[in-house]
């Protein structure tokens, strides 16, 4: 999510596949409101290397396979059309299926059942687009699975295709490097090539701070001020209610993001700022799916680079503000003090790093991979009781008194989106 001069509705960059675990942070909700803060995690366990090729072609069985040709139709926003001539020596194919992955080795796949074309003797396969599901430009790495009669299989190679939006061809421009394939619309050129900048900068710290890179090239894809109608497109719904408006999305379904850049948005910010931060929400991804907190905001922060103030002497003052500000109260990420979720949150991590080495984060992260409760992450990294780091932590940021302790408060209903505050008894009181 971004910082910067937005107005609170844009804190709902909210990420797709999160939306998809809205039962459990329903009772990561209850758990957060007992006082714990980001402890549940589900999936990952795994450790990072690097992007992953793609596979060959495979044959299960003796039958010998006439492949003829495949062909791969993606036009956003209609849908996707595959093809294939094959035929077994076997028997009659019985059935044919096409696998694909818009990011490849996060173990999220899509398919489809082929059905035969008796007048062009074809298999074909057809997905039609579901609103919202994807926005253009995506990977598309598909193979086609066939089995015969006898239960030989074949399996074709996996291919590499783009879902384009060809309508709109002439107003995209596009460009790639190692680490990222960026695509922008109705934008300077500037906002491209920052994005690679900005992806190249932070490509080692990226690497270390995580153990290795995504299993996929991410796909940043901008908007412009005037792409209004095209991005609500990609979004799948209206970007604007009431005052405000969804900036972005980030998903590992598809492997990216998208950002609408409004006309105040510079590059450099989008860039260095918001794509760097969208992408540690890809990493965080790779490791675990935690309900979106301080912890998780703060931490996709902490790898921004365009920042409109220094995070420390800004945190201390919020620290000193007298305002209920602990790990055990969490940093909030919404309404008029988000930013203590996200800068004081980003100091957490910097603090971590600045005093344990970029290699904790990575550990941390990888215990979280493994389940463990993101803070108990943190204990056992640092070999120091979570209390005890955060008055570090304090100390570091300038601040001598101990955190505001957290008074018992009766649970109250909530709102996933809306998280009720319980009521705090400053210290001394
Ligand atoms: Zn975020």
């Amino acid at each position: 999510m971004r910082l910067g001069e937005r107005s609170v509705y844009d804190l709902c960059r909210e990420n797709i596949h999160r939306a998809l675990v809205g039962l459990l942070m329903l009772v990561v909700a209850m758990l957060l409101l007992s006082g714990q803060v980001g402890v549940v995690t589900q999936g990952g366990g795994q450790t990072l290397a690097e992007p992953v090729a793609p596979l060959p072609a495979m044959v299960q069985g003796n039958a010998a396979w006439t492949i003829g040709e495949s062909t791969f139709e993606g036009k956003f926003p209609e849908g996707m059309r595959f093809t294939i001539a094959a035929s077994s020596s076997a028997g009659r194919i019985t059935s044919a299926r096409v696998v694909w992955s818009h990011a490849p080795g996060n173990n999220t796949q899509r398919s489809r059942g082929a059905s035969f074309d008796e007048v062009s003797g074809l298999w074909v396969a057809v997905w039609p687009h579901d609103r919202g599901d994807v926005p253009p430009w995506v990977l598309v790495r598909y193979r086609w699975e066939l089995t015969d009669a006898l239960g030989n299989r074949y399996i074709s190679a996996e291919r590499d295709e783009v879902y384009a939006d060809s309508d709109n061809a002439a107003r995209w421009h596009s460009a790639e490097s190692e680490d990222v394939v960026v695509y922008w619309i109705d934008l300077p050129d500037e906002f491209g090539q920052q994005t690679i900048q900005a992806m190249a900068e932070r490509r080692e710290f990226f690497r270390q701070a995580w153990g290795g890179s995504l299993p996929y090239r991410p796909r940043v894809i901008l908007y412009g001020p005037t792409a209004l109608p095209e991005y609500e497109q990609a979004l799948g719904r209206p970007a604007r209610a009431g005052a405000g408006i969804t900036t972005g999305t980030t998903s590992e379904d598809w492997g990216g993001t998208i950002q609408y850049a409004r006309l105040a948005d510079s590059a450099y910010g989008m860039s260095f700022g918001t794509v760097l931060h969208e992408i540690a929400h890809l990493y965080q991804g790779e490791f675990a799916h935690l309900p979106v907190d301080w912890f998780v905001e703060g931490n996709a922060e902490f790898f921004s680079l365009a920042r409109d103030t220094d995070y420390r002497v800004w945190g201390r003052q919020r620290l000193l503000s007298g305002d209920p500000l602990s790990f055990a109260h969490g940093f909030s990420i919404r309404g008029r003090t988000f930013r203590d979720g996200y800068q004081l949150g980003a100091t957490v991590f910097e603090y971590l790093v600045d005093t344990y080495g970029l290699d904790a984060h990575r550990r941390v992260w990888e215990l979280i991979g493994r389940n463990v409760p993101a803070l108990q992450a943190i204990e056992q990294v640092t070999g120091v009781t979570i209390a005890q780091f955060e008055r570090d932590w304090r100390a570091w940021m300038g601040v001598d008194t101990p955190p505001p302790t957290l008074a018992p408060s009766p649970t109250p209903p909530f709102d996933i989106y809306s998280l009720p505050t319980p009521t705090f008894v400053a210290p001394g009181s």
